[in-house]
């Protein structure tokens, strides 16, 4: 017997290899950490709206992975810069100038942002957040303080750091003992807050619409109070734009739909501005650029040529193609045709733009013992052909994509509709 098929009886002994006898679930089941709860499907394909399963099976998708496909799935403008570029250069780090990370920081701060400061690019959301928390740190730094307050039901993402920030227990779980430098506030209370600040507070981080939380929007006198209050006792307003950024809520600035006019110090991006590449980036006024300066941080991926021009062709077909005015006119249309069911399963819905929750009342519906009523459902929309999101026990969320039709969206309520009724209580 050769040494090579000895090894391979062994192996084949000790564990099931993978071939085609085993389907990729079982295959994730097997060499994939299970860290995530995931709905029975495996999506191979999609275009614009639609995604179609391993079987074929198509469906419509309005979750845009979480809010990240903000152009639907595989839209030309982001597959044809993604091709030019993969075959021009994808990367050579930050030890060198970047032509198309400098295109699309301009374009952020010119176009999005509208007020000056610079762009530092990273390769997603949570790493966006850890950077505004260690430009927080150094902005405290003379002063003593270091301390950010953030507020219940946020979420900012898994690293050590993010995870911090973000105020729920569920995920700080098991990790002790986590950093110490964060207070967590109940959201838009300005009484609580002015009661949370102690010498040591640095900075406000918060989400214009908490969106993992359960789709909280803020009140636009809380952050307006907020930003008042960081003026006056000089900390930093730091938005996480993460999920509601780009377009998301009807405007390029989440904090736009709900308080415009807004000059934040610092504001963290990923999802949507990637059209499903992955980056992330954050901002900070140029008054306080040069705190970040050359060592202070750093990404090796982060900002690269194929990311960046990825980004950009998103960026730009949301701008040229006025897809704020679409998502501001599919929101009416989705509050307009839920309002006019009067349904007894929805209690309302939340949030602005096309980042919204239908929030459900549990006591009507016939929820199997044990499921969580939200995950329940949305296993039930996957088995109609509809792709959502929960967030949190009592939301199902919509996340369309920001080009999406009136007849994508009227199909979509129609199946929540049936969903709902066949689930209602006898
Ligand atoms: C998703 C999300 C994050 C984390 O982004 P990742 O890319 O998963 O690290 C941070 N903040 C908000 C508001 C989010 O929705």
């Amino acid at each position: 017997m050769s040494r090579s098929s000895h090894f391979h009886l062994r192996r084949k002994r000790s564990i099931v290899l993978p071939n085609k006898t085993m389907t990729s679930t079982e295959e994730a089941k097997q060499f994939v950490l299970q860290a995530y709860g995931r709905f029975d499907l495996t999506v191979t394909r999609g275009e614009g709206t639609r995604v179609w399963d391993e079987r074929g099976r198509e469906y419509l998708d309005f979750c845009s992975g979480i809010a990240t496909c903000s152009l639907g799935h595989c839209h030309p403008a982001l597959t044809q810069a993604i091709a030019e570029q993969s075959t021009t250069l994808m990367h050579c780090s930050n030890l060198y100038y970047i032509e198309q990370q400098a295109n699309l920081a301009e374009l952020i701060v010119e176009k999005v942002v509208r007020h000056p400061g610079k762009i530092f690019f990273s390769n997603s959301g949570a790493e966006a957040n850890d950077g505004l928390i260690k430009f927080a740190r150094r902005f405290g730094q003379a002063s003593g303080r270091y301390d950010v307050i953030t507020f219940n039901k946020s979420f900012h993402g898994r690293t050590i750091g993010a995870m911090t920030a973000t105020a729920q227990a569920k995920i700080h779980e098991g990790f002790d003992p986590l950093p110490t430098g964060f207070t967590y506030v109940e959201p838009n209370d300005l009484d609580a807050v002015q009661a949370a600040l102690t010498d040591k507070t640095i900075a406000f981080l918060l989400e214009p619409i908490q969106g993992e939380g359960g789709v909280n929007p803020m009140t636009k006198e809380f952050l307006e109070g907020l930003a008042a209050l960081a003026q006056e006792k000089e900390l930093l307003f730091l938005l996480d734009e993460v999920q509601c950024g780009f377009g998301r809520t009807g405007d390029l600035n989440g904090y736009d739909t709900i308080a415009p006019g807004l000059v934040p110090d610092g504001i963290s991006w990923a999802k949507g501005m990637g059209g499903g590449f992955p980056i992330g980036s954050f901002y900070v006024a140029e008054k306080h650029a040069h705190l970040l300066g050359p060592g202070s941080h750093g990404s090796t991926y982060g900002g690269n040529a194929l990311a960046c021009a990825a980004s950009k062709a998103v960026i730009e077909t949301i701008i040229a193609e006025n897809l704020t005015a679409n998502v501001k006119a599919r929101e009416a249309q989705i509050r307009k045709t839920i309002e006019s069911w009067n349904h007894p399963a929805i209690t309302e819905v939340r949030g602005h733009g096309l980042l919204l929750g239908i929030a459900l009342n549990f006591d009507t519906l016939d929820i199997p013992e044990g499921s969580m009523p939200s995950i329940h459902l949305c296993t039930a929309l996957i088995e109609k052909g509809l792709l959502v999101p929960p967030a949190g026990p009592e939301i199902v969320r919509l996340l369309p994509p920001l080009n999406v039709s009136v007849d994508d969206i009227d199909q979509a309520l129609q199946l929540i509709k049936e969903t709902l009724d066949a689930h209602l209580k006898s």
